[in-house]
């Protein structure tokens, strides 16, 4: 799945919700604490447990995941969850939070942002907000869902603190790992937020390890994840999923954990050009991480001049 741009105007306006809060807790340093965010909101936080099947037990008839009515009887309520694989919710007339307790804390803190941003976001109204993996994935494209996850990046990133450190490091896996370590996010995330910011073509994925594939693997779409800084979109735009990924697995190792690749790479450009690109992967035993760095063209082209006189060629 690709990553793609909001529209300004929208990413604007939870930009300036994200401010006021950060404003609120007089611009903090990393790692942003989720729980000075609910208290100066005043939100609640539970998780799902029978303490709380109560409050669910109410607001069941309206829950909606991903705008679609999910439950009619509220007796079924443990089954719904249980079968929507719910992760979390908000429940806007209660200021509530719910989280499941069974997802890694790290994720959590992800859930927690996206649902402290449906409640930070007006437009988003009373509508009891469920979520799911897909939901909660970084690229889902439904319009709120995508807007939340804006929201949660912007507020774990604390907006542009993020970007002007991430701006003063090396591109590299090393200094992803890093800024994951000193906001406190997770990498997967951080990954992506990393790749978004760079003004020259880079390129993230998050992916199964090519050697271990399971059963879920789908080799039509063999990446997780494929996030292109916008350079890269613009000038790469014919390098999708399924070209990458046999690259990746031509160049990894058969190791189970930590670095797996550190190589260089060619890229072909929209003008048919090649490019090196220095390709890190990073395997944490559950996802693998790859960033491909642009470094520079290779070889010439010879420019070719048009019957008009008017030379329509590149010389890189
Ligand atoms: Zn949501």
């Amino acid at each position: 799945m690709r990553n793609l741009y909001l529209r300004q105007t929208t990413a604007a306006e939870i930009d300036g919700q994200v401010r006021k809060v950060l404003r609120g807790l007089d611009n903090p340093s990393p790692p942003l604490r989720l729980d000075d965010v609910r208290e100066l909101l005043k939100l609640d936080r539970q998780y799902y447990s029978k303490s709380a099947h109560g409050v669910l037990a109410e607001t069941v008839s309206r829950l909606k995941i991903a705008g679609k009515q999910v439950l009619r009887r509220p007796s079924l309520l443990l089954d719904a969850i249980v079968r929507a694989e719910l992760k979390a919710l908000y429940v806007p007339d209660r200021k509530l939070i719910l989280l499941d307790d069974t997802v890694p804390e790290i994720k959590q803190r992800w859930s927690e942002s996206h649902e402290i941003a449906h409640s930070l976001l007006g437009w988003h109204g009373s509508i009891l907000l469920g979520d799911d993996r897909v939901t909660l994935n970084l690229a889902c494209h439904q319009q709120i869902e995508a807007e939340a996850n804006f929201g949660a990046s912007r507020l774990l990133f604390l907006q542009d603190q993020f970007g002007m450190v991430a701006r003063d490091t090396q591109c590299s896996m090393e200094a992803i790992r890093f800024l994951g370590r000193q906001f406190g996010n997770s990498i997967t995330s951080t990954l992506w937020r990393y790749v978004e910011l760079m003004d020259t073509p880079v390129l993230g994925v998050v992916s199964q390890h090519p050697h271990y594939t399971d059963d879920t693997f789908d080799p039509q779409e063999p990446c997780r994840y494929f996030v292109r800084s916008s350079s890269f979109a613009e000038k790469f735009s014919g390098v999708d999923e399924l070209l990458i990924f046999p690259l990746m697995r031509s160049k990894c190792s058969w190791k189970k954990a930590g670095p797996v690749a550190s190589d260089e790479v060619v890229l072909g450009d929209n003008d048919g050009v090649n490019h090196i690109f220095d390709f890190e992967a990073f395997y944490n035993r559950y996802e693998m991480l790859s960033l491909f760095v642009h470094r520079h063209a290779i070889g010439k082209r010879i420019a070719i001049v048009a019957t008009s006189g008017v030379s329509t060629g590149i010389t890189a």
